[in-house]
């Protein structure tokens, strides 16, 4: 198959359709070439029970929004069906099943190579996401083969991990809500916690999404930004999609172990009897990935078959992540401000609770 058309538009999910509205609105000739179905990432890497941290009022794409209660938040059906449906209502023409191999400048325009063959166009549109690749760090090559290691793209739920403890590395949103779950199943589980963005669900009575909205710094645009680089590597805020806080207090609450930044594994190991080896573990950042070994039914022993974890320097630090579980949900710790990033960060949210 071979083709020419104006532009060419990668990906069907809700940027690559709202393109595709806006271009059809200019009589712009285009088509958007789809590797999976409509919503595929929603379909494919999202786990059961997700819902969107974003409240219902804020999803609208040109000319459409959700007509849910609009404090609510979208189950991933739903999500699948408003972005389903909205590709039927603009009429998008949307090629499924074609996985976009190449862009290359040609001439003027630029030529596509697909699975199914060459397309040239003026224009090419990346919409093809931005979660595509699971950030699991290198050392999860270093892992014993009895430590089994998913990455929250593959994650479902815990009924498909072994009856057995489990760390979570990286606590933003992803990564609490997966040991928030994972915990509720009975399973021991440890957080490694990074770099991360504490934030209330709601604040006087509003939902924090409302605040971020009224402040303006969704509408912030690149060039507004001040380090676009460190922009880019900001952390999700610990978020979930329900009227409720969930932060490291809270899982500390429902007992999950709370340590710090997952560094390496030292690869040594040490004899534990009968239990076999127990590996050592560094605690360091990482995007949300999950570690967890198969093994007995023994979950109250889980921590300890996973392994010793030896944290970083702000594990156990008063203020530190997890350190106040008698601290009530919305009872805020003051911001320490000691490394030139958190004061960064902290000047961006004057007026935050604590700061
Ligand atoms: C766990 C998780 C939870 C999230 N929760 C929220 C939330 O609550 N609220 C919110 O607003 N955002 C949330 N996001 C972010 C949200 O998913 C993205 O911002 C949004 O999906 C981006 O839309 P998109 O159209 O750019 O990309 P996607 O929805 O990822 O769509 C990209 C499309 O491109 C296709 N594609 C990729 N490569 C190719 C190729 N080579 N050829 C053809 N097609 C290709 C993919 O199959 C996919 O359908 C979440 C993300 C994750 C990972």
């Amino acid at each position: 198959m071979t083709g020419h058309t104006d532009v060419i538009v990668i990906g069907a999910g809700h940027s690559g359709l709202a393109m595709s509205a806006w271009l059809a609105a200019h009589s712009v000739e285009h088509v958007v070439f789809e590797r999976g179905e409509v919503a595929n990432s929603w379909r494919h890497e999202r786990w059961d029970s997700l819902r969107l941290l974003t409240p219902n009022w804020q999803s609208r794409l040109p000319g459409y929004r959700f007509d849910g209660p609009p404090d609510g938040f979208m189950t991933m059906t739903e999500v699948i069906q408003f972005v389903t449906r909205y590709a039927s209502f603009i009429g998008a023409p949307v090629r499924t099943g074609i996985t976009v191999t190449s862009v290359r400048q040609d001439g003027d325009g630029f030529r596509v190579m697909t699975h199914e063959g060459e397309w040239h166009c003026r224009a090419v549109v990346m919409a093809n996401g931005a979660h595509g690749i699971a950030n699991v760090p290198a050392l999860a090559a270093s892992l014993p083969a009895s430590v089994r290691s998913l990455s929250a793209k593959d994650y479902r739920n815990p009924g498909r991990l072994d009856d057995a403890g489990v760390l979570v590395v990286g606590a933003s949103a992803t990564g609490l809500q997966l040991a928030d779950e994972i915990a509720a199943s009975g399973r021991a589980v440890t957080l490694a916690v990074g770099e991360h963005i504490r934030m209330p669900r709601s604040y006087r009575g509003r939902d924090i999404q409302w605040w971020l909205t009224q402040a303006g710094i969704l509408d912030q645009r690149f060039d507004q930004v001040d380090d676009l680089v460190r922009a880019r590597r900001v952390p999700s805020p610990q978020l979930v999609g329900a009227a409720r806080t969930l932060d490291l207090n809270a899982l500390t609450a429902r007992g999950v172990r709370i340590v710090g930044r997952l560094v390496g594994l030292d690869g040594s190991s040490t004899s534990r009897g009968s239990r076999g080896r127990r590996w050592l573990f560094r605690i360091a950042q990482s995007a949300a990935w999950a570690v967890h070994r198969p093994g007995s039914g023994d979950t109250n022993a889980g921590h300890a078959r996973i392994g010793q974890l030896r944290t970083e320097h702000h594990q156990q630090e008063p203020g530190g992540p997890g350190d106040r579980p008698d601290r009530a949900p919305g009872a805020w710790p003051r911001l320490k401000r000691r490394a030139p990033r958190d004061r960064e960060l902290a000047s961006r949210y004057p007026s935050w609770p604590g700061l």
